[in-house]
């Protein structure tokens, strides 16, 4: 029947037809009539008596979301555009819109569209770039599908996306979470953190590194696998990083930080102020080759000091000095690449040492001895143990070094703690099999050496660097 409408040009009669076909009950029918003379009557101007009309036919058709379609664009021949946008808005903010038919869809955008073009809103640039007008293309249909059809209750798809995007950048500005009054070291690890990528039913460690507070001022320290999972979860910000250290070019020491220079990079992006120091990455001569293109790159933002054993002491911020040591561990069959670190904290009283991976040697017991001579205050020593080994146990040491080769361990840990004579010892990069004892021989080095504190700092524990002089 509506087909046969088309051609009639006589709109009076239309409307006659539509009011007829409501007093029938048939209001689709009546809709499609009304909709055919707005289609008519598109290109010339259609006298505000007849509109209003139809607005008022349309009123007494039940609610649905095809009246309220031809609704608008009844409207928007009035001139109301805004209640005619509005109108077809709350269509789209409608969840049930989703139910609907292709064609009424389509319908929806089309009206839409035409609408919006006359009248420029944000609106009209969405659907213009997402929807064109050939609804016929795949691509349209997807986009127009994303973007509106699958509406959720409050928002379009598109537009919550949006929103949400907004949240996540604005939930990462934080800012700083340390304060000038901060001075700590944080143990942002379990288990000495090779063991996450040795899978299996016992291992379930998760690795990372440290994070100093030197206040205000702070240094990650080997970002290993996991180190921005816990570094995130004990609630620290990017802007919390003021330096890198990496001590060595093994990947349980600087697999995050290719993530972190990422996060770095978008933070500088963000502001691209000059004014603000750069950050500091310090590291080894072999993790400074392998990421080479990536502190290049970063040369705005990232200034990169190489370490090696022989470095004359830095200046890290304030008056925090920063003394490298030596090392011997292998690396992919290098003895010699990483570095250990010392950190003279007058503020605080104190110096910290972290050994870094190393094994026991003379080059160590001298470095060790020079270095207690030279630290002012008490030393918080942070040995790397790793494990224990037979070869330590005494009745073997006449027949061997009793060292282990690769890491301190037990008899090498002894050593250090000799030559450094350190106020306090906390027990770091123990390996998960060492779990049962580790606290026993926490309690061991505590009696043996007098040491004014000895532990092994869990996951996310903070250990203040002030000590008593
Ligand atoms: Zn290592």
């Amino acid at each position: 029947m509506i087909d046969g409408l088309i051609n009639n040009p006589d709109v009076g009669q239309l409307l006659e037809w539509a009011k007829s076909y409501i007093k029938d009950g048939k209001s689709t029918e009546a809709i499609g009539v009304i909709e055919t003379i707005i289609d008519k009557g598109g290109s010339e101007v259609i006298a505000k008596n007849i509109i209003n009309n139809m607005i008022s036919l349309l009123e007494k058709c039940p609610e649905s979301t095809y009246r309220d379609i031809v609704c608008a664009r009844a409207f928007s021949l009035k001139g109301e555009q805004n209640r005619a946008l509005g109108l077809l808005a709350s269509l789209y903010y409608n969840a049930q819109f989703n139910k609907e038919s292709d064609a009424l869809q389509e319908k929806l955008i089309a009206a839409f569209l035409y609408i919006s073009k006359r009248y420029d809103t944000d609106w009209y640039r969405i659907l213009n770039d997402k929807c064109p007008r050939n609804l016929k293309d795949r691509s349209n249909i997807l986009l127009k599908r994303f973007y509106f059809g699958g509406a959720a209750v409050d928002t379009p798809c598109g537009k919550k996306v949006v929103n949400v995007l907004r949240e996540f950048s604005e939930s990462q500005r934080i800012g700083k979470t340390i304060t000038a009054n901060d001075y700590y070291i944080k143990f942002l690890k379990i288990f000495s953190s090779a063991t996450p990528i040795m899978k299996s039913k016992r291992i379930h460690a998760v690795g990372g590194g440290y994070f100093l507070a030197l206040g205000g001022y702070g240094c990650v320290i080997d970002p290993g696998h996991h180190f921005l999972d816990n570094f995130f979860d004990k609630n620290h910000s990017i802007d919390d990083v003021s330096a890198i250290i990496v001590t060595h070019f093994h990947d349980d020491h600087y697999a995050d930080l290719p993530s972190l220079m990422s996060l770095l990079f978008r933070r500088w992006g963000k502001t691209k102020t000059i004014s603000e120091s750069k950050i500091s990455l310090f590291c080894d001569q072999v993790t400074r080759k392998r990421f080479k293109d990536l502190i290049d790159f970063s040369r705005n933002y990232i200034e990169c000091v190489e370490l090696d054993k022989h470095l004359e002491p830095i200046v890290i911020t304030q008056d925090i000095i920063l003394h490298t040591l030596p090392t011997s561990h292998n690396v992919f069959g290098r003895r010699d690449t990483g570095v250990g670190l010392a950190f003279e904290i007058p503020e605080c009283g104190s110096s910290l040492v972290i050994t870094g991976d190393t094994a026991w040697t003379s080059e160590l017991e001298r470095a060790y001895f020079s270095l207690k001579n030279r630290l002012a205050g008490n030393i918080i020593l942070v040995p790397h143990i790793s494990s224990i080994s037979e070869k330590e146990m005494p009745l073997y040491i006449a027949n061997s070094k009793g060292f282990h080769d690769n890491h301190l361990c037990l008899h090498g840990l002894c050593k250090a703690i000799e030559a450094l004579e350190p106020h306090t010892v906390l027990l770091s990069e123990v390996g998960e099999e060492l779990e049962s004892v580790i606290d026993r021989i926490a309690r061991l080095i505590k009696e043996v050496y007098e040491v004014n504190d000895c532990r092994w700092c869990r996951m996310g524990e903070e250990y203040p660097l002030l000590t008593q002089i």
